[in-house]
This record gives structure tokens, sequence and C-alpha cells, in this order.
């Protein structure tokens, strides 16, 4: 995971730095990937007067401001990160943990382009594998 301070990144994109998106983003940024409900029950624990309604709407300002991206998996609920970079997951099948694979967007679409003989808009692609610590229990 980069380096990166909360703070900066709502500076950098012009946004007031309050203490709940602070801290939502220190939690996304310490799960990597992580659900609405985990987030909730993370900020609740630190700031318990916060309402379910201010973390919804602190989330989608921040996804409207392109800091936050949704991500879907199938089978699990969204999930929310700061990679907004276009990214592969790895996924393992056994513990759900997930890892970014970051390749080059041009490169992948360019690939498929020879293959399909048209144009990638998008894609989202899931690799899923048996991780370390899984394989070792
Ligand atoms: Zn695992
Ligand atoms: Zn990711």
């Amino acid at each position: 995971m980069r380096k990166f301070t909360s703070r900066n990144l709502l500076k950098n994109n012009k946004l007031k730095v309050t203490p709940q998106r602070t801290l939502l983003l220190d939690i996304i940024s310490k799960y990597g990937h992580i659900d609405t409900d985990s987030i909730v029950t993370e900020i609740t624990s630190t700031l318990p007067s916060v309402s379910v309604a201010t973390v919804y709407k602190n989330l989608s300002t921040l996804i409207e401001n392109g800091i936050v991206k949704e991500v879907n998996f199938p089978g699990k609920k969204k999930m929310y990160e700061l990679n907004i970079n276009k990214h592969i997951h790895l996924v393992c099948s056994k513990c759900g943990n997930i890892r970014d694979i970051d390749m080059s967007e041009s490169l992948l679409k360019e690939k498929f382009r020879d293959i399909i003989d048209d144009e990638i808009d998008d894609f989202n692609i899931n690799f899923y594998y048996t991780c370390k610590s899984c394989k070792k229990s």
C-alpha cells in the first residue's frame, strides 16, 4: 500500500478535513478493501456518536471526488478501496484476502484488442488462488 496521509489526500482534493473523513480514509487504507458494514463498525468503535447516514454521506463524497473507488466481487458485498488506478485483483478463495496487482491498463486493453479485434471499454479481472498463510494452515 502506498504511503499517504488522509489529511493530505483530502486537502489535495480541496475537501474539508473532518475527523470522520480522515478516519474513514485511514480505515480503508488499513484494510485495503473493505465493505460498508465493516467501515461502520470500525468508525463507530472510535467515534461512537457518528451516525450511519454520515458515514454513507462521507463515503459517497469521497467516491464522487475520485478518492475512493467502489469494487464489486461476485458473491461478495460491495467493497471500497483507495487504489483508484485500474488493477487486477488477486483473491484468496479460502480466507477472502484481496491483493492488488497493478498492470498497465492500456497494455491490457491493447492485448485484448488483438484477440477480439475490437475495443475494450472496461474490465474487471479477478484471479483466485490460495494465499501463503492459508496454505500453511
Ligand atoms: Zn487466504
Ligand atoms: Zn483493489
